[in-house]
């Protein structure tokens, strides 16, 4: 390990020396992967749609020690030392405790595709703010996988990778979620958001360099926990199916935005309008690609705010403390925002002009303390570099 890497990721150092107190021995290595923010493309992966995350500057750790038998041990820096003991041999969905199933639904979905895991000592750390809609699961699943690939010899490409996530989220975490937050955690790339088609797993990097057009990407973090299991995703996903069942189409991916006429006649006004949002939401996602990469970081900023607006109107997946964090950054000079993540809390993004940045702040504080909000956290984030080894 370079003594670079050391000096660049505190987090290394933390996970390291958790492992070693916990389990009295050096890990065989240390893999990383990040959180992730979607710029735009809110709830269109799942109707096999578009969107464009970006991996972000904050990440999971894990160092993982293989060992013979089938033990699995498990700690996080969030546990106290607690250690979680399972065994590989009989994992399966709904017995592994807490913040366990991550790590351990990563091994079984592994196991489920044929590959023979080992023993496992397993630390982990992480600095993405969990539940805030930056994907904190995801960052640790993804960096127990990138690591699983490799001590296994499983050799999985990327998209097989998310695949194999997803599998562990939606069967054995029991969250009903799609492809884009491991993709962008696997497959993301600095200074760049990642166009990802969910329909076949094609990308495209796109720039993104808000630094350039002088701008931060500030996120709001509202710490109103969303929670993927509760009934609201899963309304969402039921009322898409719904949708495109009575349009005649595989996925709301195949409805455009000209089809939206005949698509009123037929569709009762609540499902009208959660299709609504996912079809103009797709374009939204293509018009912002090209944006960018024609004129830069400055000229996603209208889409944002269409984008915040069709999911408070059409979806109805944003809160109070979101519609707060965009409006006031609005008035206080950002350029454009939105909520970003699944919804009913979570975090916003806003792009804002560097010069701005501590009025916006300061305005965002103000507004959620004159409602009597809890004080959200704000930080900056940049397009980061995927899952690999630390370590
Ligand atoms: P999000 O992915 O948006 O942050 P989720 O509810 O999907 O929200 O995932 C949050 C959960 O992920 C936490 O409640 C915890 O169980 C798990 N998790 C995240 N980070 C860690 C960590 N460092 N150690 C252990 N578990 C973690
Ligand atoms: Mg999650």
């Amino acid at each position: 390990m370079s003594a670079k890497t050391m000096d660049t990721d505190p987090g290394l150092e933390r996970v390291t020396a958790a492992f070693d107190e916990a389990f009295g021995s050096r890990a065989n290595g240390v893999w990383t992967a990040p959180g992730r923010a979607n710029l735009i493309g809110e709830h269109t992966d799942y109707n096999e749609g578009l969107v464009l995350p970006f991996a972000i500057d904050l990440a999971a750790r894990a160092a993982i020690r293989t060992r013979s038998a089938g033990a699995l041990r498990l700690l996080s820096t969030l546990g106290e030392g607690r250690v979680v003991e399972l065994s590989t041999h009989t994992l399966k969905p709904g017995h592994a405790p807490g913040w366990s199933v991550y790590p351990a639904g990563v091994v079984w979905a592994f196991q489920e595709r044929g590959i023979e895991v080992p023993g496992l000592d397993l630390a982990l750390d992480s600095d993405v703010p969990l539940g805030a809609g930056l994907s904190s699961s995801h960052a640790i699943e993804c960096a127990v996988a990138t690591a699983l690939n490799e001590l296994t010899g499983a050799g999985f490409s990327a998209e097989e990778l998310v695949l194999i996530t997803q599998r562990a989220e939606n069967a054995f975490v029991g969250a009903p979620t799609g492809i884009m937050d491991q993709s962008a955690s696997l497959r993301g790339r600095s200074g760049h958001a990642l166009f990802l088609d969910c329909r076949d797993q094609s990308t495209v990097l796109v720039p993104f360099d808000a630094a350039a057009a002088g701008l931060v990407t500030l996120v709001v973090d509202t710490r109103v926990a969303h929670s993927h299991a509760d009934g609201g995703y899963a309304d969402r996903r039921q009322a898409c199916e719904l949708g495109a069942q009575k349009l005649g189409v595989a996925a709301l991916r195949d409805v455009s935005v000209a089809d939206l006429d005949k698509a009123h006649h037929v569709l009762d006004e609540v499902t009208f309008r959660r299709v609504r949002h996912v079809v103009t939401e797709n374009q939204r996602v293509l018009d912002s690609a090209e944006a960018l990469a024609a004129s830069g970081a400055a000229a996603v900023a209208p889409f944002l705010d269409a984008s915040h607006a069709s999911m408070r109107d059409d979806f109805e997946i944003s809160c109070e403390e979101l519609d707060t964090a965009v409006e006031a950054s609005r008035d206080a000079g950002a350029i454009g925002a939105r909520m970003t993540g699944g919804g009913f809390g979570g975090s916003a993004i806003a792009l804002v002009p560097i010069h701005h940045q501590e009025r916006v702040r300061e305005a965002v504080l103000n507004a959620f303390a004159r409602r009597g909000f809890k004080a959200p956290r704000l930080f900056t984030v940049n397009p980061s570099d995927g899952a690999r080894r630390l370590a």
